[in-house]
């Protein structure tokens, strides 16, 4: 089989090189092309010697997921429906704002954690994506967008931390000067809290992190984010100052997805301060995003600003997310993708927990 050359990082492609006996800035030239100009076709590598255009063409290919949806909001959110296999499509969200254009790409088909209020968990989990599959997503998209990509958030559907061996060389490949040059400031991991996961991350690959919270007591926390059970707040919080210590950024982001009558009352925000007091973070609200046969409502815009009040006159940053492409359930939690195996989530979550 042809190496996919989508899925080597820096360190990667030099290896596999040198099993070619070509020389490592060799490796470096085809990572510009790649990354940087896009380009699939070895034969358009116009600094690469015609031998090494012909070797790599034999045994290798630039091979993306095939794009089978692109669908633009009226408000430039645009979502794209990638097929990684016969059974399985994954999707990527591109919000262009006028100071950045950030893209949103998933780790996983499907996602074992099944959180309560969110579409993916809804349709089970059937398999890790590759590091090909993961920086395809980016690959695309900056071929078929006007506008520079300066954000990269893993906040699409799965857990990239359930993921690490492929999302890790996906992450470098977007630090890479000679691939895609993104500080690390502005590529971010989002979790629901696996604590290994986060210490990996933090000793490998430290990048922005936001942290799924949704709520600050663990008895509601254990429903709406049922991985809670097993990583529950005290150690995730302590898990967090881990992580700053070697962090991009003095801060974690920590998502809260605003429930009606669920998590969003004063008693909730006023936790949501002690929290804060403990771990440096800022909050981001997230007005929860229905699809079909969701059981739960978005909390209305007056009990959101009056829960932001509240932790804002505690002295607490708080952004609550503009909901973007929502005519096209490309807000969170909206990405359903297609995941041919539904059977198994209860397999799969009995080796997370295991
Ligand atoms: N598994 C990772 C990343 C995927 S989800 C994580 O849990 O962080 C990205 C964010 O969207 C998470 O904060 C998730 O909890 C949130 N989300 C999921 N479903 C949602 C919904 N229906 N409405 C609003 N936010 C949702």
């Amino acid at each position: 089989m042809k190496a996919n050359l989508l899925g080597y990082d820096a360190r990667g492609l030099a290896s596999l090189f040198a099993g070619m006996d070509e020389k490592p800035f060799r490796a470096r030239q085809v990572l510009r092309w790649v990354h940087q100009s896009g380009e699939a076709d070895f034969s358009r590598m116009s600094d690469l010697a015609k031998g090494l255009r012909e070797k790599l063409a034999a045994a290798a290919g630039v091979d993306a997921p095939a794009i089978v949806g692109d669908t633009l909001a009226g408000d430039g959110t645009r979502k794209w429906l990638l097929k990684v296999d016969g059974a399985n499509a994954v999707e990527a969200v591109f919000i262009p704002e006028a100071s950045r254009g950030t893209l949103c790409i998933s780790s996983q088909a499907g996602c074992v954690l099944d959180c309560a209020f969110c579409s993916t968990g809804k349709q089970g989990f059937n398999r890790n994506l590759s590091t090909a599959e993961i920086v395809g997503q980016l690959w695309l998209a900056n071929r078929l967008v006007e506008e520079r990509i300066s954000n990269v958030v893993m906040m699409g559907m799965g857990e990239p931390l359930l993921n690490l061996d492929n999302v890790l060389p996906a992450l470098r490949l977007m630090l890479d000067d000679n691939a895609y040059g993104l500080s690390r400031r502005r590529v971010t991991v989002s979790t629901a809290g696996v604590i290994p996961g986060m210490d990996r991350l933090r000793d490998e690959c430290p990048v922005a992190l936001a942290v799924s919270l949704h709520a600050p007591t663990d008895a509601l926390r254990d429903r709406l984010v049922p991985l809670n059970r097993r990583y529950p707040l005290r150690e995730l919080l302590a898990a967090c100052n881990r992580y700053l210590q070697k962090a991009p950024r003095d801060f974690i982001t920590f998502e809260y997805v605003m429930l009606e009558d669920v998590n969003d009352g004063e008693a909730e925000a006023r936790e949501l301060a002690r929290i804060a007091s403990r771990v440096r973070c800022k909050y981001n609200l997230i007005p929860f995003n229905p699809f079909p046969r969701s059981e739960f409502r978005r909390s209305p815009p007056e009990r959101i600003r009056r829960f932001a009040e509240i932790l804002q006159r505690a002295g607490i940053t708080v952004t609550t997310r503009k909901t973007r492409g929502d005519d096209i359930a490309a807000a969170c939690g909206q990405l359903a993708g297609d995941v041919a195996d539904r059977t198994r989530r209860s397999l799969r979550l009995k080796e997370v927990h295991a």
